[in-house]
């Protein structure tokens, strides 16, 4: 498979070429040049499928013959090393629990792939690749355990200070190893900023710096996975479903739409937003105007540039009329997702956390329209990750799981930087 940069100013790679330099030199994201979709035979057979089997048939055609197919194989076992549940949360509406995994984010199953698919290109060399990535929260974490101890491989973390939970910090700081945390004086914004910046600094080239954030090919496809696995579960109620997910820099809804473009019968996209709303107003203006975030409860979200926009834009060929066919978008305040959480958990019992809420709430709203359809969100972390939010509202306390007790008691180990010339001066 051949990937082209959205910016449509440099080379076309292969899938190793792209996941290495993670964005192309001209600042592009890359896409794949062809989207072949599954045949019919696989949707009608899915429930007899294994996990493993449908993730093989989904990203097989991404990857072509640079992974041989044992190898592949191998990846994604050990990349689904945890369950994806649909959960009944009520009448029509279901939970897609995507944090059973070792950080309980969604992001360990795009780390995993992708730290594995790293170790693959390495396998006979001995050049040190950097991973560089900024998180708003829970993209560290899940990188930080995804690449431990993977040869070759250093991994660099910026996060905006103060911005992100305890636990979260926590998992991207303690883990020693191969694994670094800079701790800057901003927000995500300025921290994807600095990375973007990084990559496209020549005097930085002798580091082979690389992304784990969704611009990376190697995080992003492989979230169609569960969308699939969402389906394989929802299937035997035949009825249209729609999918919510909370976005934040849009990675899983881009993963979704790339699923449905694979013939994965999705009848509706919602893209559910805080307040960083730059998606939703598009939608509504018909121009694209991103904004500096602003800091929310559900802050893995907070993004005021969605940098994989782009990719959906041309999956939905620029073309607003298109989108209007199966794509809504819904930004909802920290009062409405407070009150949802506690809404949720009163009348059903079902605890989610900020993210989750969120997509629940942009999902509800369009089910609205819908009324013969049924709805999943995707819930992105184990509420425990945010059990500040989580436990005043709903006056309890959580227990905490065991993948979150052994990192509490360790030591945070993090470096504290401003600007970009530190980040570089870190780097050499
Ligand atoms: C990263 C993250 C999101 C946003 O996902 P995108 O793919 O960037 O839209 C949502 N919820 C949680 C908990 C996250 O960590």
């Amino acid at each position: 498979m051949q990937y082209f940069s959205l910016n449509k100013n440099a080379p076309r790679v292969g899938f190793q070429e792209a996941v290495i330099q993670g964005l192309a030199p001209d600042r592009g994201l890359y896409f794949p040049e062809t989207i072949t979709p599954l045949p019919h035979s696989f949707f009608k057979n899915i429930e007899n499928l294994s996990q493993e089997e449908i993730a093989f048939a989904a990203i097989k055609q991404f990857i072509g013959d640079e992974i041989p197919e044992t190898e592949l194989k191998q990846i994604i076992a050990e990349t689904l090393c945890f369950n994806f549940p649909c959960v009944s949360v009520e009448e029509g509406v279901f939970s897609l629990e995507l944090f059973h995994g070792p950080t309980m984010a969604f992001k360990d199953v795009g780390a995993r792939f992708m730290s594995r698919c790293l170790g693959y290109f390495n396998r006979n060399n001995d050049k040190k690749v950097t991973v560089l990535v900024a998180t708003s929260g829970d993209t560290g974490g899940a990188v930080a355990s995804g690449f431990l101890g993977v040869k070759g491989v250093e991994v660099v973390i910026l996060y905006p200070s103060g911005k992100v939970s305890e636990i979260q910090e926590r998992q991207l700081t303690t883990l020693g190893k191969n694994i670094k945390a800079l701790e800057v004086d901003g927000f995500f914004d300025d921290c994807q900023d600095m990375v973007k910046k990084a990559f496209l600094d020549d005097n930085l080239k002798h580091k082979n710096l690389t992304s784990a954030n969704s611009i990376n090919i190697a995080r992003w496809l492989p979230q169609m996975f569960y969308i699939f696995f969402a389906y394989q579960q929802l299937k035997k109620h035949n009825k249209p479903l729609i999918l919510s997910c909370p976005s934040g820099n849009f990675g899983n809804i881009c993963a979704g739409i790339m699923a449905k473009r694979l013939g994965l019968p999705i009848s509706h996209f919602v893209a559910s937003t805080n307040a960083n709303d730059a998606v939703p107003r598009f939608l509504v203006a018909g121009n694209y105007e991103p904004k500096p975030s602003v800091a929310t409860i559900s802050n893995a979200m907070d993004v005021g540039n969605p940098s994989n926009f782009i990719r959906i834009q041309q999956l939905y060929r620029f073309d607003l009329k298109e989108f209007e066919k199966d794509f809504s978008s819904y930004s909802f305040s920290d009062t409405e997702t407070e009150k949802a959480i506690q809404t949720i958990y009163h009348r059903t019992q079902y605890i989610t956390e900020p993210h989750g809420a969120v997509g629940y709430l942009g999902l509800k709203k369009e089910m609205a329209k819908h009324p013969e359809s049924i709805g999943v969100f995707l819930e992105t972390a184990h509420p425990i990750k945010f059990l500040d939010v989580v436990e005043p509202l709903l006056d309890l306390k959580l227990p905490i799981p065991e993948q979150i007790e052994s990192v509490l008691n360790k030591e945070k180990v993090s470096v504290k930087i401003k600007t970009y010339e530190e980040l570089k001066q870190f780097l050499d």
